[in-house]
Parts: C-alpha cells; structure tokens; sequence
C-alpha cells in the first residue's frame, strides 16, 4: 500500500539486481516511496494506477523500447482527466551507452534528463531531489489552478454555478444528448417582482432572498448531471440532461414550490410571499439545431408564465401549470 504523503518514483529496469540497487538508494530519501517495472507493459500499468512523481527508466527494454513508452505514457498524460494526475512527470533515462544522438531523440520522446549507467549514487541522489522539488512546485500551481478553475464557474453571491459554468454544460450536453439521441430540458426561473422586493426591504436582504432562492432550487435537483446556475440577476436556469418534457414539468414544480416554501415575506408579491416563475422547454438536439433556441422557447415561456398572473410554470406547448 502507498502512502500518499510521500512521492512515489517508478523504476523501470529489465536487470532485478538494478531495480534494488536504485530502489535501497532512493530508501535514503525519507519523503520518497518506489514501485518498480521489468518491461514496457508493466511501466505502462504502474503509471497509469500509481501516477508517480518521477520515472526512472532504462531506455532499453526487453519488450519494447524506453522511448515509445515514454511516449505512450505523454499521451495518456494529456487524455487523462482524473483529479491528482499532474499535467506532465519527469522522465529520465537510464542509459549504458552515452550517445548524443539517443539522448536527443530521447528528449524528443517526452524524457526530460539522462543518467549514465553505472550511476553515481550521489549523482541519483541529487537528480532525484531536484526534479521532486520541481514536481513540488508543479503540484502547488496545479492545485491554485484547479481551484481557480473551481471558483471562476461558482456564482459569487449564490454559490451556484454561474452563466459561464451554464454555457460550458450546455455545450457539452447538447453534443451529448444529441449522440445519444437523448432529450434534454432547460428550465429558467425568474423571481416575482423582485425590484419591489429590493424597494420595500433594500438591496442587502434582496441579496439575502436571492442566496436562499438559489439553495431551494439547487436542492430541487435530484440527478447528479442537472444543474441550476445564476443566469442573470434575480433569474436562474436548470439543465437537465435526458429529461424529457413532462420530467422537467415535475422539476420546475419543486423548484417553484421550494422556493415558495422559503415563505419569504413580500408585500408586494403574489399572496404576500416570494415566488418565482418557470419557462420549461425540451427537446432532442441535433446537430443542425443550436442551443440558444431551446433557451429562447423556455425563455418566451417564461413571460407567459409571468403575462398570466406568475408564480407559475409554462411551457411552450402546454398551458399554465400548478400555481399555489
Ligand atoms: P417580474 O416579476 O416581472 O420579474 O418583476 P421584477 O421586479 O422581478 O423584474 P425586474 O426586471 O423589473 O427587476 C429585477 C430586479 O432584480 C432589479 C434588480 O435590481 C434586482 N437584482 C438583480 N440582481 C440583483 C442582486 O444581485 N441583488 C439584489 N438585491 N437585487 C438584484
Ligand atoms: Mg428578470
Ligand atoms: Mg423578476
């Protein structure tokens, strides 16, 4: 078993009596752990499960050559997507033969530094420290930049995913839905008469209304691919990928009552409460239909929502819905 906590390098080296040789040296660093490959196809599977730090690796091996698993494993560096897998390893060759030529071919091949064999347990030693320092550093920037990431596609006030996270799933379960010939539902959400709302009680618990509009109608999504993002200012808008029209009828009636049920006071709202109302549109995409005119559908039906009293769900096809 691996500990997390300490970086893990991989040997990879046909000869087993320098596969121990390298791993008692490195047992000098107390932050480092090994795991070791005899061939090309075990340094492949080490990699992907155990995604170490640092590859030490001879670049001739019995199966196939260091240089093309090298390679493969750059190329399922970039297509990996799983969180703790860093963007690029170190490298570095193990060689008998000290060859400009080889070397060169070898940086090219995605290694990052050559070592001679016999090597100089002082040399490893120090090659070892340095390119671990440096993954160190990789791993921090890695990190800052996930939650950046992260935090660039939350709403600031709302904590919800906010229109550009919207867009960005949008595009990508449109593609998917129209693969899979799957339907796919949008609903939006505007709350009733909200300026009246910020007029009567200001703009601080007109924030404060709409973080816990926002957290009743995140909590109405059950699946674990629906969304709802912050659209605009008082409007938000769920995703709901594989669900056909009378699946997002359901939806958008616990969003609206769930908002209803915050039973937030508003003078001037419907029955003296805080509601919203919801357009829903559905359809199956394709690829000669764009998104936004889902988006436009769910949005006409929202202001029909709105012309026919609010607090309501519309959708294109249909007419009013439950109100209450
Ligand atoms: P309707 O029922 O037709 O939707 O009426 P409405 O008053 O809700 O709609 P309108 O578009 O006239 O007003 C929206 C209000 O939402 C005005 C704006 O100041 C307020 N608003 C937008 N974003 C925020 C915000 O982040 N915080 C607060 N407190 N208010 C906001
Ligand atoms: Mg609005
Ligand atoms: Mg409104």
């Amino acid at each position: 078993m691996l500990d997390p906590n300490k970086s893990t390098v991989l040997i990879v080296d046909p000869s087993a009596s320098n596969r121990s040789l390298i791993s008692e040296c490195l047992a000098q660093l107390p932050d480092v752990q090994t795991v070791v490959a005899a061939n090309g196809a075990q340094a492949l599977n080490q990699f992907c499960k155990h995604h170490p730090s640092l590859v030490l690796m001879d670049i001739a091996l019995h199966d196939t050559d260091g240089l093309s698993i090298a390679k493969s494993m750059r190329s399922w560096e970039r297509s990996a997507e799983q969180p703790g897998v860093m963007p690029w390893t170190p490298i570095v060759f193990l060689s008998t033969v000290m060859d400009e030529d080889i070397l060169a071919e070898g940086i090219m091949a995605g290694g990052d530094d050559f070592l001679y064999k016999p090597v100089s347990e002082v040399v490893l030693l120090a090659k070892v420290r340095a390119l671990l320092r440096i993954v160190c550093m990789q791993k921090e920037i890695h990190e800052a930049h996930r939650q950046i990431k992260a935090l660039s596609l939350l709403d600031g006030l709302t904590n919800i995913p906010n229109r550009r996270h919207f867009d960005e799933t949008l595009r990508t379960e449109w593609r998917r839905c129209s693969r899979l010939k799957a339907p796919l539902s949008i609903v939006i959400g505007d709350v009733d008469f909200f300026k009246q709302f910020n007029d009567i009680y200001g703009h601080q618990a007109g924030d404060e209304c709409l973080k816990a509009v926002a957290g009743a109608l995140n909590e109405s999504l059950f699946r674990v691919e629906d969304i709802v993002a912050r659209y605009g200012g008082e409007e938000f808008a769920a995703i709901l990928p594989g669900t056909d029209a009378i699946g997002a009828q359901a939806v958008a009636e616990r969003m609206r009552s769930s908002a209803r049920e915050l039973c937030i006071p508003h003078q001037g709202g419907v029955g003296g409460l805080i509601s919203c109302s919801f357009g829903v549109a559905s359809m199956v995409p394709s690829c000669e239909t764009p998104a936004p005119l889902l988006l436009q559908a769910a949005d006409e039906s929202l202001y029909a929502a709105k012309r026919n009293g609010r607090n309501q769900i519309r959708s294109l096809d249909q007419g009013a819905q439950k109100t209450g």
